[in-house]
């Protein structure tokens, strides 16, 4: 049995009990660079750990090798689990990994996990929702946002949903730059979390003509948040503050 398992976004008690159980079980655990690595502390005696780190932008092992190896993995062992950092379905690549096993005739479960998409700009006091404000929210990758071949259909975001690109931090000015295109003015809210969740998280609160010089060295993993919800952050902001209040 493989289990595709959500690690959470970075604090280590956002893992589910579910999660916990299949850990505590597992003959082998395979993990990314996102998973929290104290997780793998919960690991029973003689638990194998694979890392197969993926760079935000630069896969170091190619999927289909990481798809084999869990493959071989579950033929060798009883109980495997694919630790993935968030949810493992929210460009987790979960859904290809899933696939191959079944082709194989390997049993596999899904376990979902708090998605940074949703739980960093929680922790920094940014709610995705909020009633008046936006009723809806899109999550993007900002990996596809390149200028050549943008598969983004950015004629869409001229709507008040609140926007959160992931692995767009690299891509932050073209990102800027295509929301002007379509209309959003120059001092629209816009934030960049660095490290959600864990205990040295970053939040910086700019506006479309400013944020690419604010953000622009903030360790990563880092999401963008773009919309009126942003502005929420100056009182709702808990996490950050939780020192000095
Ligand atoms: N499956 C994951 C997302 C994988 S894509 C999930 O559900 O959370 C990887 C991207 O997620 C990163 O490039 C970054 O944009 C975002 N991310 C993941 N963890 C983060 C964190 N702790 N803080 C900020 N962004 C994070």
């Amino acid at each position: 049995m493989v289990y595709l398992t959500g690690a959470g976004p970075g604090a280590k008690d956002l893992l589910t009990i579910k999660a916990l159980r299949v850990i505590q079980n597992a003959d082998v655990i395979i993990y990314d660079r996102l998973a929290n690595p104290d997780i793998l502390k919960e690991a029973k005696d003689g638990c194998e750990f694979i890392y197969v780190g993926k760079a935000d932008s630069n896969h170091t092992i190619p999927q289909e090798e990481i798809n084999e190896l869990i493959y071989q993995s579950a033929l060798k062992y009883d109980e495997v689990v694919r630790l993935k950092g968030g949810d493992p379905l929210v460009f987790g690549r979960g859904g290809e990994e899933a696939l191959y096993l079944k082709q194989r005739g390997i049993k596999f479960e899904f376990i979902p996990g708090v998605t940074s998409a949703i739980a960093v700009p929680e922790y920094a006091g940014i709610p995705v929702t909020h009633r008046g404000i936006t009723v809806s929210f899109r999550v993007v990758t900002g990996h596809e946002a390149t200028k050549e071949k943008s598969q983004i259909p950015w004629e869409n975001y001229k709507s008040d949903d609140t926007i959160i690109f992931l692995m767009g931090l690299h891509r932050l000015e073209f990102i800027v730059e295509k929301l002007l295109e379509i209309g959003k003015p120059n001092n629209f809210p816009i934030a960049v979390i660095s490290r959600g969740t864990w205990e040295d998280e970053q939040t910086v609160i700019g506006t479309l003509d400013n944020i690419a010089q604010k953000a622009k060295n903030l360790p990563t993993p880092a999401l963008i948040v773009v919309g009126k919800v942003v502005k929420l952050h100056e009182e709702l902001n808990w996490f950050e503050k939780r020192n000095n209040l």
